[in-house]
């Protein structure tokens, strides 16, 4: 497994070039663009790791499954398909899903910022710190990482930077989407996109998932399967945005991207992937990390389809 991964690291290292870091959160413009970096824990437990996998970067988008996780915990599949819907919008992740006519919350789902945003006021706790404190430590579980932080730096930058995702708030709240401070409720936003993770964190919380929501290492449950199924299917159908369909066709497995960088993807029963190229494609997803996912499911069989 080490040799295939450097193998393919050093077939896709190029393509890095061809894409550029994100800049409209101007902390995330000071990233490596050449940076590459591949990690996997297969079911067996083994870890296998090529490129930059050691270094850190914030999850931003890869936290979306994570609080639809927190949510449906928190609510049942009930409560959170009556917020936000489950179908794949087809438009980039900050778009505005809203027409000449009411906002339906059907168009959303909780893969692009508007539904993601409106999971954050599902997640149970007295205030939005404990509710952040709770999500916070159900990601560090996820990751296996219970020293798991925020990026300040990075959550600064996307507070101030941070104009369309207010507007996002402020439309779901006058179409009575949601309920709370808006403020309060986008301060949540942010931090959990500036939660810090490496590879490793990524395809240790694809592990769980492909495992159905047992950790890898001592097969602890901390979910049940059936949000696993929920959150993976949604994974695969809206994912990586408006490039869902077309990753399926290549790569074929649940995954989700971020403009830090990051992706971790889920091979159903067989193991976790996490990735990091900041360099992204124009739709915000890595594009060298697409490339070696490609790849990678091409040579192990790994696409479900
Ligand atoms: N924090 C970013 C935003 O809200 C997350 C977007 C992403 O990773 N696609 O714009």
């Amino acid at each position: 497994m080490e040799e295939l991964l450097e193998r393919l690291l050093e077939e896709c290292r190029p393509f890095t070039s061809m894409g550029k870091v994100a800049d409209y959160i101007p902390e995330l413009a000071k990233s490596d663009p050449d940076a590459l970096g591949v990690y996997v824990i297969g079911s067996e437990g083994k870890h296998s790791w090529a490129g930059d996998c050691r270094k850190s970067f914030t999850l931003q988008s890869v936290v979306k499954p994570i609080l639809l996780l927190q949510a449906l915990l928190d609510n049942g599949p009930e409560v959170v398909q009556s917020q936000v819907g489950v179908e794949a919008t087809g438009k980039p992740f900050d778009a505005i899903n809203a027409g000449d006519r009411t906002l339906d919350s059907r168009h959303i789902n909780p893969m692009v910022n508007m539904g993601a945003i409106v999971m954050c006021t599902l997640i149970r706790g007295g205030n939005y710190a404990e509710r952040f404190q709770r999500l916070l430590e159900l990601t560090g579980r996820l990751a296996g990482d219970p020293e798991i932080g925020v990026d300040e730096a990075v959550y600064r930058s996307e507070k101030s930077h941070g104009s369309k995702n207010r507007a996002l708030a402020y439309l779901l709240k006058s179409y009575g989407l949601l309920e709370d401070d808006v403020e309060a409720v986008l301060d949540c936003y942010f931090r959990a996109c500036s939660i810090r993770v490496d590879c490793r964190g990524l395809a240790h919380i694809g592990a769980v998932l492909s495992n159905r929501g047992r950790l890898p290492d001592s097969n602890e449950r901390i979910f049940p399967a059936s949000l696993a199924r929920y959150v993976n299917a949604i994974l695969m159908t809206c994912g990586m945005y408006n490039g869902s369909g077309e990753f399926a066709i290549r790569v074929g497995i649940p995954a989700k991207s971020g403009v830090a960088g990051g992706i971790m993807a889920v091979v159903p029963t067989r193991m976790g992937i996490g990735i990091y190229g900041p360099a992204l494609d124009h739709k915000g997803n890595s594009l060298a990390g697409i490339q070696l996912l490609e790849r990678l499911s091409r040579e192990l069989y790994l696409s479900i389809f």
